[in-house]
């Protein structure tokens, strides 16, 4: 069967735009208005019962599982392919949106909204993909779910329960991403390096006597204080000096030294700078106690400026899924505890944990506490390839190529999925942000894009 796929989709635009404009509506952000009909909140359970009444008005099968997830399914046979989105949303600030953000409306070709581009906008063109198919009478050799969650932006409580008491799909895709694809999520380790306390015992110009940076491991700190007790208007001439010398920016009071960097994600620090390794090597350049001068000569020789391990030799990298990172988030000195908070995406083919649990640092030890697995599909799989084939069809895009990523997907929840969609390259990406939107007419090319990869795959 020969379907025109563009063509199709226009077929079923105005009713695709009625329903979202109503899903849009619903203001489904996590709710305190929790009970067991409502688990996260009447806002989230309202969406997700809407998306499943698309479903029946359309005569498919749908089941709510817990009231905090559920699917749609449509086709036949014995084997299960999953397609993974969600209808829960990040809160808002009104006052920075030009148009309610509830009040889903059309300017320059754009649809504004919450959730419009995370992820109900998807969720719905996915769905509308798979019935345009049922509707053109397809012979299908799968069954198929739009499996819907409620809980993604907060806990993932809805997939935990779905897949508690659902059947887990033999493949699939999730559309809460970007295009072409998301093949491979490193894997992600959270690990902490603790200062070995010793005897003070020399005379030194200057203590240490606190040393913070970073609130949270997965970002890369912008700013860092150091609490240094000793001469302070020596200490502001030293340290006048050095950020003349060195091209950094920071400032003293007194005896509070701060000094500034640029934040980035924790899954790329080489695009940020680390406000507390800048820090710690101008304290480096001071007479400090022993215990101040083992903890900053640890960072200064280990971990300053080395976003992808070589000094301590956990550099790695491979043609699958890229390097190994480590981000140092959180810095942390008082007078009888220091670490430092370490956040690392790694590759799967990579043995991180072994290679922690030999590291020899001098007064230095390292406590693995939390460690997730890699998950990825191998990229000549014929999930990846025929999805993929189907984006450079339908956009004719042959320079983007699928990739990895150290962020984590909703994707991590099938057992063999990747992120399929749908911002596409080069446009802004408004997730979670005011003034959230989306083109009709990218809307419309994703539901082309999923509809060719569905008929490849589950009617063939
Ligand atoms: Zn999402």
């Amino acid at each position: 069967m020969t379907i025109n796929f563009k063509e199709e989709v226009l077929k079923h635009k105005e009713d695709l735009l009625s329903d979202l404009f109503e899903l849009l509506k619903v203001r489904s952000i996590l709710g305190t208005d929790v009970t067991e009909e409502t688990p996260v909140g009447s806002g989230p359970k309202e969406a997700l019962e809407l998306f499943l009444s698309f479903g029946e008005r359309d005569g498919y099968a749908t089941k709510l599982v817990d009231n905090i997830a559920g699917h749609i399914e449509i086709g036949k046979g014995d084997d299960l392919f999953g397609i993974l989105g969600h209808v829960d949303v990040v809160p808002v600030t009104e006052s920075e949106w030009i148009t309610p953000p509830f009040s889903p409306t059309i300017r320059d070709g754009k649809i504004y909204a919450r959730g419009v581009l995370d992820d109900k906008g998807p969720t719905l063109a996915a769905y509308y993909a798979v019935k345009l198919l049922d509707k053109l009478g397809v012979d299908w050799k799968k069954r198929i779910r739009v499996i819907i969650g409620s809980d993604e932006e907060t806990a993932f409580r809805c997939v935990k329960a779905y897949f508690a008491k659902e059947e887990q799909p033999s493949i699939g895709f999730t559309p809460d991403a970007m295009f072409p694809l998301i093949y491979g999520e490193k894997a992600h380790a959270n690990f902490r390096y603790s200062l070995k306390f010793k005897e003070n015992n020399k005379q030194s110009a200057y203590t240490l006597t606190k040393l913070n940076a970073g609130l949270v491991k997965n970002m890369v700190p912008s700013e860092a204080i150091a609490i240094v007790e000793g001469d302070n208007s020596k200490l502001a001439e030293l340290f006048n000096e050095y950020v003349a010398s060195k091209n950094i920016t920071g400032k003293i009071e007194n005896n509070k030294v701060t000094v500034y960097g640029k934040a980035a994600h924790g899954s790329t620090p080489h695009l940020g700078e680390n406000a507390a390794t800048k820090l710690a090597e101008f304290l480096l350049t001071l007479d400090l106690d022993t215990n101040g001068h083992n903890y900053v000569k640890f960072i200064v020789d280990n971990i300053a400026n080395d976003p992808f391990g070589e000094k301590l030799a956990l550099k790695y990298n491979d043609d699958e899924m890229g390097d190994a990172t480590y981000n140092y988030g959180i810095f942390s000195y008082e007078s009888d505890k220091a670490l430092v908070e370490t956040d690392s995406r790694y590759p799967a083919k990579f043995n991180l944990i072994e290679k922690l649990e030999k590291l020899e640092i001098e007064n230095v030890e390292v406590e693995v506490y939390s460690n997730k697995e890699a998950h990825y599909v191998p990229k000549d799989d014929e999930l990846v390839t025929t999805l993929w084939q189907a984006y450079k069809n339908h956009t004719g895009d042959e320079i983007n190529e699928p990739r990895v990523i150290g962020g984590g997907t909703y994707a991590r929840c099938l057992k063999k999925g990747v992120a399929f969609g749908v911002l596409l390259p080069g446009r802004e990406d408004t997730m979670h942000q005011a003034n959230e939107y989306m083109f009709i007419d990218d809307l419309l090319l994703s539901v082309a894009i999923f509809a060719e990869s569905i008929y490849n795959l589950c009617c063939k």
